[in-house]
């Protein structure tokens, strides 16, 4: 099997779309990431997976804290802005939970503090221990297939 056709396979899970931020020495740098789960009720914890070649690691790595903030439908452009696909440096506004920055607008951030950090293959997966949540009641950014989608609700498309 090629890489190709790897990531086409992987890319068939629809899934939302995040942005990973966190803050080392007075500096929030974020990343698109979709590759985020739910791991444990009690304790809540969450999981992020970061390549070895994302500046992300080793800011994590540093900090110890990070947010998972989940992009509304209307959050595309910073999707592309935090996967280096926007080239213009573009002003973003952060909010923050306790200390943790959060990214202002998504539908619901995340704040954590890492529990463990697990190197398999070319990506660290980093458990997150979930400090605090705050949710806004909007609808969420998708990603199937290496495109960027909106949630259309049962029944919207009948009759077109
Ligand atoms: P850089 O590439 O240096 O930075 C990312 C971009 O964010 C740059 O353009 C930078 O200017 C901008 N930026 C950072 N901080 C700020 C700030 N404070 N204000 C304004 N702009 C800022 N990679 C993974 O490792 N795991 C995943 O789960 C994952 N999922 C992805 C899902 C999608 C839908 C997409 C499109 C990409 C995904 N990627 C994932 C790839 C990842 O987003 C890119 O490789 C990203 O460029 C890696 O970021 P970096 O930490 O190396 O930083």
């Amino acid at each position: 099997m090629d890489d190709r056709q790897f990531r086409n396979a992987m890319g068939k899970f629809a899934t939302g779309v995040t942005v990973v931020a966190t803050e080392v020495d007075g500096n929030i740098h974020g990343m698109t990431a979709n590759a985020f789960m739910s791991v444990s009720l009690n304790p809540k914890l969450v999981v992020v997976s970061i390549a070895e070649k994302a500046q992300m690691l080793e800011k994590v790595t540093k900090s110890g804290t990070f947010s998972v903030n989940i992009l509304s439908a209307d959050q595309q452009e910073l999707s592309m802005v935090f996967a280096g696909q926007v080239k213009k440096q573009q002003e973003v506004v952060f909010d923050r939970i306790g200390r943790i920055p959060v990214l202002n607008g998504a539908i619901a951030q995340i704040a954590c503090e890492v529990s463990s950090a697990h190197v398999e293959g070319d990506h660290t997966l980093f458990i997150g221990k979930v400090l605090d949540v705050h949710l806004e009641d909007s609808e969420p950014l998708i990603y199937y297939s290496g495109k960027y989608r909106e949630m259309v609700e049962e029944g919207a498309l009948d009759g077109k």
